[in-house]
């Protein structure tokens, strides 16, 4: 019963090295941003 966890992407599970991927790093990364700036826009209108 020795299961060893393999490095995967915490959000889509691919196997990665880092707990998120670069692909899902960018998302979240760009997802922010559009959040951030949907704040802004919301606020002035
Ligand atoms: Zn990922």
């Amino acid at each position: 019963m020795a299961e060893k966890k393999k490095p995967v992407c915490m959000l889509c599970g691919r196997p990665s090295l880092k707990s998120i991927c670069d692909a899902c790093a960018q998302r979240v990364q760009s997802e922010q941003l559009g959040k951030k700036a949907q704040r802004e826009k919301g606020g002035k209108e």
